[in-house]
Formats: C-alpha cells, sequence, structure tokens
C-alpha cells in the first residue's frame, strides 16, 4: 500500500462532534441555541436556482464584511469557516519543522493544522488560573512562524488584552500573530485597529458562533493585503460555496439579532456562574459562550448523566490540563436555568452516593 506523509501517519483521528445531536439542548460546540437571524431564513427560501447552478462571486461579500469590519476589501479574505483560514495560514506560512506555538489549553484544531503541516510545534501552558500566559507565549515566539491566539480562548473563556496583544505583535515581526476572535460578539474587544500599523497580524472572524451559522461553514481572515493574497493563493478558488455567500451579507445587516443573542448570552453567563458557585462548583471566568467548570472527579458522570436528560455538554475532564473540567455552552437564561437544575440533580445523586 503507498505511504502517506510521515506528519498524517503520526496524527491521531479527529473525533468529529458526537452524532445524534438533534433534537437536544445543544451546549457542547458553542453553537448560538436561539438560531440564525429570520431575515438569513427568508433569503435562503428565496434563493433563486441561478445561485446554485453558478460558481460562486465572493465580491459583494468580501465588500460586505470590509464595511462592516471597518477595513479596506483587500485586507479581507472570505474562508469557509475560521477553521479554512487556519488550514490557509499553516499552508503558506509554516513549512517542516517550523515552530508554531500557541497556549494550551485551546482549540484543538490549532494542533490538527499545525501537525498537518509538519511544524515543531511549542504548547505554552495556561497558569493555574487559566489566564493568557504572555510571558511564555512571548519567549516561545523567538524564531517562531506563527503564533495561534483565541481571544476569547476556548475552552477557558480567558481573553488577551490589547495591550497584550501589542506585545505579542511587537516581540517578533518574522512572526504571524493570528488573533481568532470566533468569540468576539460576546466579549466586544478587538484587535482589528492594530491592522494598520502591524503587518504580522492576522485577525479571524466567524458565523459560527453568535450568528447562529456553523452549518453554513463562512468566516474570514483579516490582514495586511500580501498575507491575504498570500492566503487566497492557497485556498482552492471556490471553498466558500454560492450560498454561504450570498446570505452571510445578509446576516451582517441584521445587527440587532446578533446584539440580542449576545446580551442573552452575557446576562445568562452571570447566572450560570453564580448558580455553579452555589452548588459547590468552581468555575473560571468568562468572556465567550460557554463556561469552563470543575467537576473533578464527577465529571464524567454529570456529563453522562446530563445527557440522559436530553442535555449536551463537552466534558473536557479527561484532556491534557483540564483534568475534571467540563464546557458548559451558555445559551439563552431559560436553558441556563434548565442546564442548572439537571447539574444540580446529578451532583445530589452523585455526592448522596459518595457518602454512602
Ligand atoms: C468554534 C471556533 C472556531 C470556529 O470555527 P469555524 O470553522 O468558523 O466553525 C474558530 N476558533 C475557535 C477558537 C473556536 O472555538
Amino acid at each position: 500500500m503507498p505511504k502517506p506523509r510521515p506528519a498524517v501517519v503520526k496524527m491521531a483521528p479527529y473525533s468529529p462532534p458526537a452524532s445524534g445531536r438533534e433534537g437536544k439542548l445543544r451546549l457542547d460546540f458553542n453553537e448560538n441555541t436561539i438560531g440564525c437571524s429570520p431575515a438569513v431564513m427568508d433569503a435562503l427560501r428565496r434563493l433563486p436556482a441561478e445561485t446554485l447552478a453558478a460558481y460562486p462571486e465572493y465580491g459583494p461579500l468580501r465588500e460586505a464584511l470590509a464595511r462592516r469590519l471597518l477595513v479596506p476589501p483587500e485586507r479581507v479574505l472570505p474562508t469557509a469557516g475560521a477553521d479554512e483560514a487556519i488550514h490557509l495560514l499553516t499552508t503558506a506560512f509554516v513549512g517542516r519543522g517550523d515552530p508554531v506555538v500557541y497556549p494550551v489549553p485551546t482549540f484543538v484544531m490549532y494542533r490538527f493544522w499545525a501537525e498537518l503541516a509538519g511544524a515543531r510545534i511549542r504548547e505554552v501552558p495556561c497558569g493555574d488560573d487559566m489566564s493568557f500566559p504572555e510571558a511564555g507565549v512571548l519567549r516561545a515566539m523567538r524564531g517562531a512562524k506563527l503564533a495561534l491566539i483565541a481571544s476569547p480562548n476556548n475552552p477557558t473563556g480567558a481573553v488577551v488584552s490589547i495591550p497584550g496583544v501589542r506585545r505579542l505583535l511587537r516581540a517578533n515581526p518574522r512572526c504571524l500573530v493570528v488573533l481568532d476572535e470566533a468569540y468576539h460578539e460576546f466579549h466586544g474587544e478587538t484587535a482589528l485597529p492594530l491592522l494598520d500599523r502591524f503587518a504580522n497580524l492576522v485577525v479571524l472572524r466567524t458565523f459560527s458562533k453568535a450568528y447562529g451559522l456553523a452549518g453554513l461553514r463562512i468566516g474570514c481572515a483579516v490582514a495586511h493585503p500580501v498575507v491575504a493574497a498570500m492566503l487566497a493563493k492557497v485556498q482552492s478558488p471556490y471553498s466558500v460555496n454560492a450560498v454561504a455567500a450570498a446570505v452571510a451579507p445578509v446576516a451582517l445587516a441584521d445587527r440587532g439579532h446578533v446584539r440580542r443573542c449576545a446580551a442573552e448570552v452575557r446576562r445568562a453567563r452571570s447566572f450560570l456562574r453564580r448558580e455553579l458557585a452555589g452548588l459547590g462548583i468552581r468555575s473560571y471566568p468568562s468572556r465567550a459562550n460557554f463556561v469552563l467548570a470543575e467537576f473533578g472527579p464527577h465529571a464524567a458522570a454529570v456529563a453522562e448523566g446530563l445527557r440522559a436528560e436530553g442535555i449536551l455538554v463537552r466534558d473536557r475532564s479527561g484532556a491534557p490540563w483540564l483534568d475534571g473540567c467540563i464546557r458548559l455552552g451558555v445559551g439563552t437564561r431559560m436553558q441556563t436555568a434548565d442546564l442548572l437544575g439537571a447539574v444540580a440533580e446529578q451532583l445530589r445523586r452523585l455526592r448522596g452516593s459518595g457518602r454512602r
């Protein structure tokens, strides 16, 4: 049998989202539990057959993104989710043995694409409080090609301050600093204005989270025009599909929907952390639509018990750096109340049996 590349042979297979999620309260993949704007659903129903018959055009999409993000269109590259942007970055900038830096724990796709590129991976552990390990990342960036930083970070919810981003950008101008702002809408701060001064900054955005369009696979990279052009070079020419290209501008136009969803999540997030504390469960401060919570030895059983009740959460208790932790998605306050009720019930059951 022909041999694949060594980097591929060495990789662990990625386990995709569990199937059978439909009809459940899905708090396991940080999706929008309310759904997308009704205007997007209308636009989808009205799409002419011609849109599907023709290869997609990206001009209007790029313009709409540029207008919303307040950057020139030549800085914007629409991608099939932020995930594709990370793939394009490693393809265009990372050769075999080139150092790639990211804090851990973080989004698992950073490791996936870095490994596939054959990178030398430099993982920098977060502090015990799960905050961004700035000093360690700055050290690891010496001689590195790419630093991948999610702010807010998945699964911790921690952020990097804008002065912190500036320090990263200045540390090594030959290292691309990728600021993954997938959860921007729940946080509010952005590094986009720094693009004018730093050619080594790339900002990623996605429609998968606050916009409620994870299934559509659309996002973008925003960068120096030369960097954006390099990424475009290694992208498949029709990677973003025509449906996504047609309705993403409609999603952008309904600012109210995203604003209302994000406001609801922020209220539910404080409610969730407060009530968890009342149940004796420690959680970490989060600026995203999820909360990382420590259930200790009960974690796997709690997640299993919740699943049986139709509530899906992300059990990370077996993952490195996340001993005993579950990532709980934050939906509406009503959904959060349901989650809390079910968590309390599981804890009663497990703690009770523990004493016997
Ligand atoms: C969910 C997530 C993404 C989104 O990926 P898409 O490909 O746009 O769906 C990107 N980065 C982080 C850190 C995430 O958690």
